[in-house]
């Protein structure tokens, strides 16, 4: 068995391992990384770059079918559309294709050996791999762990068949006439916004009284609205069942107690995602776990030393940006740089139509945290450049505290606001006040010009309302 030795050893090559494993090259880190399937993770080859990719399909599809039905208000007509959704797949994985081989050639250009297999646990300081020409055995001073989270699957719903995970809905070369949504979560409303918009008839099955429970009803009301324009039947308080035994429709409890059925081609069950710890070995370590999460503190250290986990294996909120951010930092921590995690705030978006984007604290947070607190908030209608986009649905909302205008927190739903998550993250992170964001000339016309003005209004000044 060949034996390998290095510094750092991280595994699993998604958003989390990746990031870690360059950056602990730069730093000039002796580094191995190991992924069992595909460079990037499930970010890359099953999560945000295709859904955001097949998210785009269904909005220029709906554009399109908008100007045949002569439903824009400038006069545009066109005959009707068709999609080769066949077509539109390959094109999504040519995308992941150009990525996967992106990754490899940074990983390449810092000097990171990749290690094809599957890892397992020996002890806090060996792993073996199981590659197609063997198990290798690598030894390392400091190991990663950031092998990720798989969908969640129920088990009176077991995929397979019409039942199908995101990764299922992702590959479909045809548009299901009837997609029941299990989770009327990130994922649900996602893709189950994108289906409706290919043509699909779909209902959203929801356990909770409301879609997206972890956003306020103020900034998911202009989604719901927007799903009942699609045609989007969400039932809320409902629960799944399963199927009926010849796999045609989903058995659903509703909040009322009653049983329903609904005819379905597709199930996308959606219900949340869980750690990837099978087969690793976790055994043979003595690890604090968080539930089924492997516990970490402030520098992504484990309970073992020399162990680190990062990434959706540890929990909330599963993002690609926060796993990133934590392999960078743990990277340096290997390298002996005195880092901890300080980040003031995760930003956190839903490609949903509208979109929303939530940084730092809401209204209520900050209240629940005892804060005093003063709030601004600008609507698109009033906004030139929502209007000359055809997009007026939504607000911006910032969150000050009342003495200091230090800003607590910006949200936004509305047409292409995610693109602004990076301007309310950098606000926050660079704690700015509301007056930095009020005096600082935003440019016209601009999305952005709400930013402005959702703190001039906080401030009591607002100008164009
Ligand atoms: P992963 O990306 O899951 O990568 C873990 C890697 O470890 C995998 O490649 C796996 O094969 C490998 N691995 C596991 N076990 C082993 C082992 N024993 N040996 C070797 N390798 C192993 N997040 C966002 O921020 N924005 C979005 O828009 C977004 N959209 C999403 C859409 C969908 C449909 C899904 C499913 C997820 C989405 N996410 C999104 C979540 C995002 O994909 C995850 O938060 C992110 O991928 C987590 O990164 P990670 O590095 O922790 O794990
Ligand atoms: P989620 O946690 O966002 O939503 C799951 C939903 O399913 C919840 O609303 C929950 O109440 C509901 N649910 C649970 N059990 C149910 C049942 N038996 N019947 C009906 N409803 C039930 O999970 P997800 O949509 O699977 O996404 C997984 C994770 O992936 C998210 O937590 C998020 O971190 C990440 N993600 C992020 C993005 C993004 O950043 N834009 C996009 C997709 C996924």
């Amino acid at each position: 068995m060949t034996e390998i030795t290095c510094k750092l050893l991280v595994i699993g090559a998604g958003p989390g391992g990746y990031v870690c494993a360059i950056r602990a090259g730069q730093l000039g880190l002796d580094t191995v990384i190991v992924e069992s399937t595909k460079l990037g993770g499930s970010c890359l080859n099953v999560g945000c770059i295709p859904s955001k990719a097949m998210i785009h399909v269904a909005e220029e599809f709906e554009k399109a079918a908008h100007a045949a039905a002569g439903k824009t208000p400038f006069g545009l007509t066109a005959s009707a559309p068709k999609l080769d959704l066949k077509q539109a797949v390959a094109w999504k994985d040519g995308i992941v294709q150009r990525l996967n081989n992106g990754v490899a050639a940074l990983l390449r250009k810092s000097k990171v050996k990749i290690v094809h297999g599957r890892a397992r646990f020996r002890d806090g300081k060996t792993v073996i791999v199981e590659t197609e020409t063997g198990p290798r055995t690598i030894k390392a001073e400091t190991i990663v762990i950031a092998t990720g989270s798989a969908p969640v699957e129920l088990p009176f719903l077991p995929f397979g068949g019409n039942v199908i995970s995101s990764t299922g809905a992702l590959a479909l070369t045809e548009v299901p006439k009837r997609l029941a949504v299990v989770g009327g979560g990130y994922i649900g409303l996602e893709l189950g916004t994108a289906f409706a918009k290919l043509g699909s008839k779909v209902t959203v099955v929801e356990a909770q009284a409301s879609i997206l429970p972890l956003y306020d009803a103020e900034l998911t009301a202009p989604v719901a609205k927007h799903l009942a324009a699609l045609g989007i039947e969400v039932l809320l308080g409902a629960k799944a069942r399963g199927m009926t035994p010849k796999g045609d429709a989903l058995l659903i409890e509703t909040a009322g107690g009653d049983e329903k059925r609904i005819e379905a081609d597709k199930v996308l069950v959606t219900v949340g995602r869980a750690p990837v710890t099978n087969g690793l070995g976790l055994e043979e370590l003595v690890l604090d776990m968080d539930g089924r999460f492997i516990r970490i503190g402030d520098r992504c250290e484990t309970s073992m030393r020399g162990i680190h986990a990062i990434g959706d294996v540890t929990g909330e909120p599963m993002l690609a940006h926060r796993a990133m951010a934590q392999g960078e930092m743990v990277a340096e921590i290997a390298a002996g740089l005195p880092r901890a995690w300080d980040k003031r705030c995760i930003p956190a978006v839903c490609f949903t139509d509208p979109e929303i984007v939530s940084v730092g604290l809401s209204p209520e947070e900050a209240r629940k945290a005892g804060l005093e607190i003063k709030t601004g908030k600008f609507p698109f209608a009033a906004n030139g450049r929502a209007m000359t986009r055809h997009g007026e649905q939504g607000f911006v909302r910032i969150v000050a505290q009342a003495q200091t205008q230090l800003v607590l927190g910006i949200q936004a739903v509305g047409q292409g606001v995610s693109e602004l998550s990076s301007t309310f993250g950098l606000a926050i992170e660079m704690g700015a006040t509301l007056e930095d964001i009020a005096g600082t000339i935003h440019a016209h016309p601009t999305l952005g010009e709400a930013v402005q003005e959702a703190a001039l209004m906080a401030l009591g000044h607002a100008i164009h309302i």
